[in-house]
């Protein structure tokens, strides 16, 4: 056993605290990992308050985690000890169902479905009775501890030309934002729309641009349409546009592609109509029930709602290479563990729209208890 140490809450409404625990020893084909940072997504807030129903007591989030390889079992031939590695939102799967020897471990039909980096398995109901849970308690614990243990192939690696603590929400923002950007085929002379300007819009508009794309970015603040400029792409504020499809806005039918990142429900169907014909909006910020689509404004030209889940390890690997290799990060803070609460209320007030990275030095294991 490891003895570890990390962040968890033990109920809805007591916020994150100090939490010793104990990880399993590596297997053969594991890796130990030191944590050096971990990212905060507005996903580790929803589970830490039990926001999807499935949460389990005690929770310790992170799934966007950065750090050195100390340890590795005997079989492991991917990383090797000091090597920077990164470990996203998942940590296993079924390896068995056709997604998965297709490469597409984020859709795993498995009966448990991917392991979560954390509160995984994610839905325990699914487990059949008496099945010894693969890692040997209720559910995963997270990034926001000093130390990981997982499977080598479910590990990353860090470019050079990545600031570590930059990589961290490329790991989870990231990567929910590219996969779509390369499944919908997103390619130099698109024009992609960005509805949401906070941690996951960001990325999303640099890594489009990086491709060639031109890129609108929709925000609900006004003062973030300067800084959209800044990035190199043009903003839209989302009240100016109307349900009522206005035949004289230029924006009328000319996307090839928009990427919904908003973290809440909220109506579609004024960006329908921006939508070339054959064209799909896709939807990664929230998991629940969509405002009713009006299928007048689908119907009539072959439009698609869609969605899509964070992305395969191949593609986490590919964001990591495609933003060192284009110089893009998330604009991210740094934060003190101690002040993770605090965090969270900021993050669930707006779209903020630089990433808070743990720095895990500031973990003091004198703190647990
Ligand atoms: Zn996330
Ligand atoms: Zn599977």
């Amino acid at each position: 056993m490891i003895e570890a140490v990390g962040y968890a809450t033990s109920h809805s409404f007591t916020g994150l605290k100090p939490h010793k625990f104990e990880r399993d020893d590596a297997k053969p084909n594991e890796v130990v990992i030191d944590v050096l940072y971990c990212g905060v997504c507005h996903s580790d807030i929803h589970q830490a308050k039990n926001e999807w129903g499935n949460t389990v007591y005690p929770c310790m989030p992170g799934h966007e985690v950065v750090g050195r390889v100390s340890a590795v079992g005997d079989t492991v031939t991917l990383h090797k000890v000091g090597d920077l590695v990164g470990v996203g939102c998942m940590i296993d799967s079924c390896r068995e169902c056709a997604p998965c020897r297709e490469g597409d471990q984020n859709y795993c039909e498995g009966p448990n479905s991917w392991l979560a980096t954390y509160n995984g398995p994610m839905i325990p109901a699914k487990k059949a009775p008496n099945e010894a849970n693969r890692y040997n308690r209720d559910n995963t614990f997270g990034g926001y501890s000093n130390v990981l243990v997982v499977p080598e192939d479910f590990v990353l690696k860090i470019p050079a030309g990545l600031k570590l603590e930059a990589a961290a929400p490329l790991l989870c923002a990231g990567v929910t934002t590219y996969s779509p950007l390369k499944h919908w085929g997103v390619k130099a002379g698109d024009k992609v729309g960005i509805v949401g300007f906070g941690g996951l819009g960001d990325i999303a508009a640099k890594m489009a641009i990086a491709m060639g794309a031109t890129v609108t970015l929709f925000t609900t603040d006004e003062e973030k349409l300067e800084e959209a400029v800044r990035i190199g792409a043009t903003g839209v504020l989302e009240k100016k546009l109307t349900e009522e499809v206005d035949p004289t806005n230029p924006l009328t039918r000319t996307f090839d592609l928009i990427l919904s990142t908003v973290p809440k429900k909220h109506d579609l169907n004024p960006y329908l109509p921006l939508l070339k014909r054959d064209k799909t909006m896709v939807v990664m910020g929230d998991l629940g029930p969509l405002e009713p689509i009006n299928n007048m404004q689908t119907a009539f030209h072959r439009n698609g709602v869609a969605g899509s889940l964070i992305g395969s390890i191949a593609e986490t690997q590919e964001v990591l290479n495609f933003c060192a290799e284009h110089g893009i990060a998330h604009d991210v803070q740094l934060l003190d563990i101690k002040d993770i609460n605090d965090a969270y209320k900021e993050v669930e007030k707006g779209d903020v729209r630089f990433r808070y990275v743990i720095d895990l030095a500031t973990l003091n294991a004198q703190d647990a208890h």
